[in-house]
């Protein structure tokens, strides 16, 4: 006889009497709609409940509890996923965010963090050291589903992805122990995160860095086409005479208050700012100034200026393609949607990159996009949820717009953040050098009866 909601509630709270640490909150309880609030307002879903572990005891005793008496449950940290992982329906939701210590080496070369911990609480501890990691760049986003599925940011072409800077992890795994998980796991666990175990610690690595120059380069932008593919010739030039890796600089077209525009983030991650500004003079001579707010600042105090700015939920998703160059036909193609995008509020297009020895292949990670490339993502995130239609449409004719140009300049994979379930196969995502079939080997070897089957990825849809 299946077993009802209320039912699975009353068995879980009588669990819960003896084990008082784990707070707990039912959907009837007040705080729960913002606990349970993911980044995607589109997504309904609602929970069976919310427990909020504070210790990795705790986080093992629930899944030992969850797989003896057949519920299911997700994973939540950020709740950034797009398309509503971290948040399913009669799935109890653990949410990771109490676990969110931070301790750093006596050497300051490396750093504890708890599984739930958000870039902006990490960034704000390290930067107490002097200290940064390789980061996203807003702080609500979740440290450990950002990093351990890839982990695209402005720091990468320093110090590379967040997959390339995790050292080690404990995890609870689907018998509900804690290990530490060895050098076969953790090569899952770099770029395919919690399908092996709940992570509620990971080592990374950390880097001396005070002071930063950051901020956004807005061009002309009346001739969207022009200033567009005039940019990408230039700065195509720029990357074949060598750009500097401390130099990062992440495209974008945006609906601003005052229309369309294209825009440059910049970060330059090294103390020495002079330097800094002599390579910036070269991005900011590929076009018409019209605003340009970089200036000093640290990593830290930029995330909390990016995470004011940029709303921390929408409506929508977003879509991604990843390719080898900004060539002619590409900027034709992406130019010619720009004339096109909806004004919508939110509606946006932007570049992020991987360059230099970041971008070599690595073998002790199964993260499929291993070369030189760009990672385009289309924006449909927008306010007001019936813009969300035409936006989708917009993004969605955009890449399959981009997928007819020559096939040599598109990878095969994509980044499974940014990747709706069910667009591209598994196989292609972690694609190359028989990384997808490592993933099945170790998904079978570390979680064989799949109790983390609503983690990212997601095996059984393929
Ligand atoms: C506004 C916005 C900006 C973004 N910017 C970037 C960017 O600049 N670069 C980039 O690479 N990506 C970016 N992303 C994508 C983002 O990194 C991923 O969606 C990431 O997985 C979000 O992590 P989270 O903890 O916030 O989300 P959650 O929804 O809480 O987690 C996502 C999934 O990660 C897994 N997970 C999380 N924590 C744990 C844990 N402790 N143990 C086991 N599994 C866990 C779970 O499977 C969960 O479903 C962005 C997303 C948004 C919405």
């Amino acid at each position: 006889m299946a077993v009802s909601l209320d039912q699975k509630r009353i068995a879980l709270e009588t669990f819960l009497q003896d084990h008082t640490n784990i707070k707990y909150v039912t959907p009837a309880a007040p705080e729960f709609s913002s606990l349970k609030a993911t980044y995607n307002l589109t997504i309904t879903a609602t929970p069976l409940a919310i427990v909020r572990p504070q210790s990795s005891n705790d986080v093992a005793a629930l899944v030992s509890y969850c797989t003896t008496h057949g519920i299911q449950f997700s994973v939540r940290s950020g709740g950034n996923n797009l398309y509503g992982a971290s948040c399913v329906q009669d799935a109890l939701m653990v949410d990771m965010r109490d676990i969110a210590f931070v301790d750093i080496d006596k050497e300051k070369s490396s750093a504890r963090v708890g599984g739930g911990i958000l870039q902006g609480k990490l960034a704000k501890e390290l930067s107490k050291e002097g200290l940064v990691t390789a980061m996203g760049s807003l702080g609500f986003v979740g440290f450990i589903g950002w990093g351990c599925y890839g982990g695209y940011g402005s720091l990468s072409a320093k110090y590379g992805l967040g997959v390339d800077n995790i050292l080690a992890a404990k995890v609870v795994n689907w018998n509900g122990e804690i290990v530490d998980a060895d050098e076969e796991m953790m090569k899952g666990i770099r770029g395919a995160g919690g399908a092996f175990g709940v992570i509620v610690e990971l080592t990374v690595k950390v880097y001396p860095l005070k002071s930063i120059l950051a901020g956004m380069i807005v061009f002309d932008s009346q001739d969207i086409t022009s200033v567009y593919q005039s940019y990408n010739a230039g700065y195509q030039t720029l990357l074949d005479e060598g750009l500097s890796p401390a130099l990062s600089s992440q495209q974008m077209v945006v609906n601003s208050p005052n229309g369309r525009a294209f825009a440059v983030g910049i970060i330059w991650s090294s103390d020495d700012h002079d330097a800094g500004r002599a390579e910036l003079a070269k991005i900011e001579a590929l076009g018409t100034v019209v605003m340009n707010t970089v200036g000093p600042t640290t990593v830290a105090d930029y995330m909390d200026i990016l995470s004011t700015q940029i709303p921390s939920s929408a409506y929508g998703a977003c879509q991604t393609l990843s390719i080898r160059k900004l060539n002619n036909e590409t900027t034709a193609i992406m130019s010619r949607n720009f004339e096109k995008m909806p004004s919508s509020f939110g509606t946006a297009f932007t570049i992020h990159e991987l360059r230099g020895p970041s971008a070599a292949p690595k073998s002790n990670s199964v993260f499929g996009l291993r070369e030189p490339h760009f990672m385009l993502e289309f924006i449909s995130t927008v306010a007001k949820e019936e813009d969300e239609k035409e936006s989708r449409e917009w993004a969605t004719n955009f890449r399959k717009e981009l997928l007819q140009m020559k096939p040599e300049n598109l990878l095969p994979g994509t980044y499974i953040s940014l990747t709706p379930p069910g667009v591209t196969p598994l196989s292609k995502i972690y694609g190359p050098d028989s990384n997808y079939e490592t993933l099945l080997e170790l998904k079978q070897k570390y979680d064989p009866h799949n109790v983390f089957n609503l983690a990212v990825p997601k095996f059984y849809e393929q």
